[in-house]
């Protein structure tokens, strides 16, 4: 029947049929696509009962439908657990879903949660707001103060909860640390390690459980991909993918396909986002009409040993964050001044931009939650991209004259 087809028509086969067949034949015997193809449908076929059973028994043997697994997350998992050192990974359709079945596989409900207050936005109204409806509750604690963490354990505590590199405020958590705290107090390590990338940092290697990422940032870095993924301990793992699977939390395989091709030039793509990012750093540090510049690769930074112990090649990823005076009106003045870096609610692209945590990242919490993490109306959160490093530094050294125009 092939052959018939490769032939073209006429076939023997009705064209309402023959639509239906479409495309079939990508693959020509005795040779193969060198990147992976699309599999771009929801559900796999089975010669018989016997084959889906088998299926059913062994799943790694075969494909079943798309929300489960497709062959394009599977090859992302298996990417992202080799890169990660971990013993599996599993995808989820967005960062927070990747969280959520993490979350979701290792917790039941009457279970209690110890988070840094200095996580994610995002991240912090999920426990806050939506975990409570399933019966678990968070307790939120300065992770870097032990005696806190220790007053905040329950007997119902499961999970001590952080972030490698914490979004916006760059503050770096001592992995090997907070892993040994964690086992010394009987809780499962998670990170969110969206910030590092597994190219600067492993926290597997410091011993931590589970590590997240929102793949949508630097993993994807072109803007173009949402995405996430769980990585760690083979059962916690499998616990998260069930979870994830039963959700519906899934990862479509155009977005999978997109973060394997993205993943071929993290490490090249890393390497000049942190170099771009030092430098910028150490320039907005002499402008007078900076206050504060927050980034893990400056001397001044207050975990900058911590920095260099965890990320050894000297990386620190391209996020830094800066406060201007003047509040809401300088902030907003500056954004309008910038002509190459536009405001944008997500970060890791190769482009740079700019984002306000006040209005994006931290919006869903109330002004005084915003105040007690350090989330200022002066802060503004820079993710550096890859271009040449004059054209940024000329672009916002215009717009810091603005200010004073
Ligand atoms: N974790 C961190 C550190 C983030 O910055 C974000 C989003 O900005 C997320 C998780 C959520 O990722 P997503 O938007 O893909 O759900």
């Amino acid at each position: 029947m092939l052959e018939e087809i490769e032939q073209g028509y006429p076939t023997k086969r009705h064209p309402a049929t023959e639509a239906t067949h479409a495309g079939e034949i990508a693959e020509r015997r005795g040779s193969y696509p060198v990147a992976q193809p699309i599999y771009q449908t929801t559900v796999y076929g089975f010669k018989s009962l016997e084959d889906l059973e088998k299926v059913n028994e062994h799943p790694a043997d075969g494909w079943f439908y798309y929300r489960y697994e497709s062959p394009n997350s599977a090859a992302f998992d298996h990417a992202m657990a080799a890169l990660e050192g971990a013993e599996a990974a599993t995808t989820a359709g967005s960062g927070m879903g990747a969280i959520f079945a993490a979350l979701s596989g290792a917790l039941k409900a009457g279970d209690h949660i110890i988070a840094d207050e200095k996580i994610y936005g995002g991240t912090f109204s999920l426990l806050v707001d939506q975990l409570p409806k399933f019966g678990i509750e968070t307790t939120f604690v300065d992770v870097t103060d032990e005696l806190a963490v220790r007053a905040a354990r329950r007997p119902t505590s499961r999970i001590l909860y952080f972030e490698t590199i914490t979004n916006p405020l760059l503050h770096v958590t001592d992995l090997e640390g907070l892993a040994r705290l964690a086992r010394d107090l009987e809780l499962l390590s998670f990170v969110d390690a969206t910030f590092s990338t597994p190219v600067i940092c492993r926290p597997v290697e410091w011993g931590i459980d589970i590590v997240m990422h929102a793949t949508t940032k630097y993993i994807g870095g072109h803007s173009d991909a949402l995405g996430g993924i769980v990585a760690g301990r083979q059962e916690l793992v499998a616990a998260a993918k069930l979870a994830g699977k039963l959700m519906g939390l899934t990862q479509s395989p155009f977005d999978a396909w997109l973060n394997v091709r993205s993943l071929k030039t993290l490490p090249v793509r890393m390497a000049a986002h942190s170099k771009n990012a030092q430098i910028l750093a150490e320039w907005l540090e002499k402008q007078p009409a900076v206050r504060r510049v927050l980034y893990p690769g400056l001397a001044s930074h207050p975990q900058h040993a911590l920095a260099r112990k965890y990320m050894p090649d000297g990386q620190f990823g391209g996020m830094l964050s800066f406060e201007l005076d003047g509040g809401r009106p300088a902030v907003s003045k500056f954004i309008r001044s910038l002509h190459d870096i536009p405001l944008v609610p997500s970060l890791a692209d190769v482009t740079t931009t700019i984002s306000y945590p006040t209005s994006t990242s931290h919006r869903m919490l109330s002004p005084s939650q915003r105040l007690a993490v350090g989330v200022t109306d002066d802060l503004l959160r820079l993710s550096v991209g890859i271009e040449q490093v004059e054209d940024l530094i000329e672009d916002i050294e215009q717009a810091l004259h603005e200010l004073h125009r």
